[in-house]
This record gives C-alpha cells, structure tokens and sequence, in this order.
C-alpha cells in the first residue's frame, strides 16, 4: 500500500463532478486500499477519491469497525435537520457550523459488487452527505449561507497570509466537534 497526498482547497479536481465506477477491477481495489491508508495517515474519518485526484464514485470511511469502501454512492432519501460542526481534510484546521438534513438512506455498491443501502444520522449521516458533496465537486463552504461563506473564505484567505484567525474562527462553529472527513 502506499498513500496520496490529500488535495486541498484551491486545487480544481475538488470542484469537478467524478465519474461512476464501471468495474471494480484490480487498480480500483488498490485505489481504495491506498485511498484507507491516506485516511489512517491524514488521521481522517472519511476520504472521497477526488481528494486524492481520482476522479471516480467512490469513498472510504472508517467507524472504529474497521474500513469500508462505497461504489457509486447516492443519497436517495433524506429528513430532518441538524446544525453541527464540521471539518474536511481538503480544508484543513477549519471547523464550520453547517446545516444539513439529519437522518439519510445512502445507498451504492461495496467491493464485492452487493448492493448496499444504509440508513445513517448523526455523524454517519453527515460525513456521507460531506462525501457525496465531494463526488460532485461541492465543498462544505458552500453550504454555508452567502454572510458565513463569505467570512470562511476570508479565514481562509488571512491564513494564507499568515494572520491570526481565532477571533473569527470562534464565531462559525456550532457546539460539537467531530474528525474530518
Ligand atoms: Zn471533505
């Protein structure tokens, strides 16, 4: 196994609209296994292949019950709301408050080609909403509103910069705090 480099805000493969997997053959089984270790490496929860620069349908995760691998996910069903932290390795150290339906039904492929459909909330239901955001080239500041994306990307761009960005930073999370994804 060996790992990629996690793609970060500002690089254009995030914001293109990946392709389904049409075979899961033997490069795609080792992209998934290096897709993990990247995850284990980047101390992540969830890794989607445009952020290694893969542009396909697939993301793995890990729940403390080992890796998983999904083909070709899609959110067919969602309800509810819930306002909660966020956090992406392709952002990193940025923590932003974000609302999104609370309870999904995702449903796509594993490794083995069985169709799977799970029903996921908290932050299962979340990291898979951030996920298949990623399969479409859609970055979680863009499910901010215009006034709370407009100051992330300014916490983004006085980084850059060098400039402290606590005070603002303190004002865009919400309470919980969760890993990235
Ligand atoms: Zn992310």
């Amino acid at each position: 196994m060996s790992s990629y480099a996690v793609r970060t805000y500002g690089d254009p493969v995030l914001r293109q609209v990946a392709k389904p997997v049409d075979d899961v053959d033997g490069a795609l089984v080792k992209l998934v296994d290096d897709m993990v270790e990247t995850m284990y490496e980047a101390v992540g929860a969830g890794l989607a292949a445009p952020q290694v620069g893969v542009q396909r349908r697939l993301f793995v995760y890990e729940l403390d019950d080992g890796p998983k691998a999904i083909i070709n996910p899609e959110i067919v069903e969602s309800s509810g709301e819930l306002y909660h932290d966020e956090a992406c390795l392709s952002i990193p150290g940025l923590r932003i408050g974000i609302v999104r339906p609370e309870t999904v039904l995702l449903k796509g492929y594993d490794l083995d080609g069985n169709e799977l459909s799970i029903e996921a909330d908290d932050f299962m239901g979340r990291m898979f909403q951030h996920e298949v955001d990623h399969l479409n080239g859609v970055l979680m500041v863009e499910r901010l509103d215009d006034d709370m994306r407009k100051q992330a990307l300014r916490i983004l761009r006085d980084r850059a910069m060098g400039l402290d960005t606590s005070a603002m930073e303190a004002k865009l999370v919400s309470a919980g705090s969760d890993r990235e994804v």
